[in-house]
């Protein structure tokens, strides 16, 4: 706790004062490169070993238009170079950065142009979730986003929401393309589950809703019990390894993946990217308290 603390308060002086002096020190341990030109190679190394990846340009909770619509192009920009490599990459967007906070009906227009360009290219974009504030907003603006551009978009949803084996139900039947992870931001008691063991059963129950009744589910997790626990269920009810993919975070359990991969399974690392890095990395450290240890030994290393 103490540790998060220093880091924590680190962190936010950071933000005002020596924010571009420390930045990438500390953060290079979970994002791969300030620019796409340094995650590129990082991206290409994961699928010489037959990883995919989804590539993540960080930022979110955009304030002005301005910004908004640069992150627009330079989404767009990330499709083209992600096309012009060659590499075997979707990418990930939040709708905050989009302009979410700004007006929905404006953050619908940069979502569709952004999907326009992912359609002529046959990409992919996912819409991350953030927290339960914008929950409803970014289920439905999906839902017209899938209508519109069907399986070029997905969506995510959080185990630890008490919304979410209504909503799987609701989006399955719509043919969507789901990731499920836990769940990353501090939410109430009131809207989600609050202890481990009962977010993990959540997980594994929606799990198998998802193995059930979607063509091919993302399971995002670093956590064996719960890889073990899909490995086991497919194989009890005849789920061949085709039919769902492992996802993980660039930078944790890279051995693991690489494991899963020789074994079969397929696998997909998020890969985020770019200077706005802050509050990716709070959560990375937030979730897991051995995580500042990564980080204080890769801060060691050159
Ligand atoms: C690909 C991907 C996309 C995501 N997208 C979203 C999103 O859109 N919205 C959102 O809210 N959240 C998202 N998350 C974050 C997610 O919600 C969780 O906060 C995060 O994954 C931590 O939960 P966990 O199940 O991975 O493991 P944790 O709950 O952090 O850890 C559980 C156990 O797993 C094992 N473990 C975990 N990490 C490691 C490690 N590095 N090394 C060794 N053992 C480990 C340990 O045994 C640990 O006790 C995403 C996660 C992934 C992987």
């Amino acid at each position: 706790m103490l540790l998060l603390f220093i880091f924590g308060t680190a962190i936010d002086r950071q933000r005002n004062s020596y924010c571009m002096k420390l930045p990438y020190l500390f953060a290079k341990r979970f994002v791969a490169g300030e620019t796409f030109q340094q995650a590129a190679p990082k991206v290409r190394a994961l699928n010489d070993q037959k990883i995919k990846i989804t590539l993540d340009l960080l930022g979110e909770n955009v304030s002005d238009r301005q910004m908004a619509d640069e992150a627009v192009s330079n989404y767009i920009d990330l499709l083209n170079e992600i096309e012009e490599a060659g590499l075997e990459s979707t990418i990930s967007i939040k709708l905050t950065m989009l302009g979410l906070d700004i007006d929905e009906s404006y953050c619908r227009d940069n979502l569709f142009r952004l999907l326009e360009r992912a359609k002529e290219l046959g990409q992919f974009v996912r819409i991350d979730m953030e927290g339960s504030d914008y929950t409803e907003q970014t289920i439905s603006l999906y839902k017209e986003a899938h209508q519109r551009y069907g399986n070029h978009t997905g969506i995510v949803l959080q185990a630890y929401l008490h919304r979410t084996e209504e909503d799987i139900r609701e989006l399955a039947e719509m043919g969507a393309d789901i990731r499920l992870c836990k769940g990353a931001y501090k939410e109430p008691e009131r809207i989600a589950l609050q202890d481990m063991k009962l977010i993990r059963q959540a997980f594994k129950d929606y799990t198998s809703l998802l193995l059930a009744q979607t063509r091919y589910p993302r399971i995002a997790t670093h956590d064996d019990e719960l890889i073990e626990w899909v490995k086991e269920y497919a194989k009890e009810h005849d789920i061949g390894k085709d039919r769902f993919e492992f996802q993980m975070l660039y930078g944790l359990r890279e051995e693991t993946m690489l494991d899963l991969t020789e074994k079969g399974y397929n696998c997909r690392i998020y890969v985020p990217y770019g200077t706005m890095w802050l509050p990716y990395f709070k959560r990375r450290l937030m979730e897991r308290k051995e995580n500042i240890w990564f980080v204080l030994s890769t801060m060691f290393k050159s």
